[in-house]
């Protein structure tokens, strides 16, 4: 540890990203990427953009990709913030809104705590019900910033718009953050609520459905008084933190909706299918609207399976925390490669 960092920062815990094996031989189901390329326009926009530009300084408006975004989502531009992948927004959400504190459930998105944790914040931990659902009455008249994942991760389960409405509601002088990253695989969008709600925070990700996690691209929508709080932020940090490439390709992807819509639901087919094959082997499989599972078998536990996986050179994610140590979080891949996955857990089970 460096003795030059500040005592602040000392006793912070970092967030531990997923592995991204260097050696590329393995059947990669551990940080819910998509396994399909961008959209061939956008992937053909990138072939033939001016690296010439590169000179220049990015627009730091990125008003090109907003006006997409708005067209796609039927909002205004000025509903619209745009970041440098959605966890810096809600690091700068964190930043901005958290003057009372913060509030999330304690089995959901690793991330929440290390930004309280990096900013000072005081934050409370709110137990998921025993089935992982989260419990709305938990959070109302909280009076501090609330962040819910929908769906959530790692369970993959939706809160329903009603209770997200009902939090809402009962928080109107607190941010409330709803965390999209997975919605596109068939949750509900809290979206049409920002011209109801002024507190709602909507994010969302071009990491996952729009399988662009490396060009690094987050969105989010509200009532235009909050996006102005968040622009003052970003204009404090880094005005130009989208790249050129990436602002061009997410307004192309932004125009190519059809593809990606047919790619999520090839997603949640093989999600269905995979669910419904590790059931069948005994595992404890929950609901998910998300670009993976959450899966427990009462025959090998989750660190056993996660390691015997690996062997194989397949990735799955593992967590260690008590409450989720026995499940095993495993992203949606092709049908190819989950039948890869299928058998060799079935391998696996047998060994033993
Ligand atoms: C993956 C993920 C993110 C981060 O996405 P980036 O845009 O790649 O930073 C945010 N929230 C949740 C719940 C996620 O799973």
């Amino acid at each position: 540890m460096s003795r030059f960092l500040k005592e602040n920062y000392i006793k912070l815990e970092a967030y531990t990203p997923g592995e991204q094996p260097k050696d590329g031989e393995y059947v990669k189901l551990n940080t819910n990427e998509s396994p399909f390329p961008p959209a061939p326009e956008v992937v053909n926009l990138l072939n033939c953009s001016d690296i010439e530009r590169l000179r220049l300084y990015c627009d730091p408006t990125s008003s090109k990709l907003k006006e997409s975004l708005a067209q796609l989502y039927s909002v205004k531009p000025q509903n619209i913030f745009l970041s440098n992948g959605s966890d810096d927004i809600l690091n700068f959400a964190m930043m901005a809104f958290s003057g009372k504190g913060a509030v999330f459930p304690d089995i959901t998105y690793g991330f929440y705590p290390v930004f309280a944790e990096l900013h000072g914040v005081p934050f409370e931990e709110i137990p998921l019900d025993e089935d992982f659902s989260v419990n709305p009455n938990d959070y109302k008249n909280k009076n501090k910033l609330i962040f819910i994942a929908n769906p959530n991760a790692p369970t993959g389960k939706v809160l329903p718009l009603c209770d997200i409405e009902e939090i809402l509601s009962t928080n109107p002088d607190s941010v409330v953050v709803v965390d999209e990253a997975y919605v596109d695989f068939g949750g509900e969008t809290s979206l049409p609520l920002i011209d109801k709600y002024d507190n709602l925070l909507v994010v969302r990700t071009y990491s996952k459905s729009r399988s662009m996690a490396g060009a690094r691209l987050g969105y989010a929508f509200a009532d235009e008084s909050l996006i102005e709080d968040l622009e003052k932020i970003k204009y404090s940090t880094n005005p130009y933190n989208i790249n050129s490439l990436t602002a061009a390709l997410g307004a192309k992807t932004a125009e190519c909706e059809d593809y990606y819509r047919e790619k999520c639901r090839v997603i949640a087919e093989v999600r269905e299918y995979t669910a419904e094959k590790l059931t069948e082997m005994g595992f404890e499989v929950l609901p998910s609207k998300a670009n993976f599972i959450f899966a427990k078998s009462d025959k090998v536990s989750g660190e056993e399976l996660y390691l015997k996986l690996k062997e194989r050179k397949i990735l799955v994610r593992h967590f260690t925390k008590e409450r989720i140590k026995d499940f095993n979080r495993i992203t949606i891949g092709t049908k190819e490669q989950m039948d890869i996955l299928i058998e060799s857990i079935r391998e696996i089970i047998k060994e033993k």
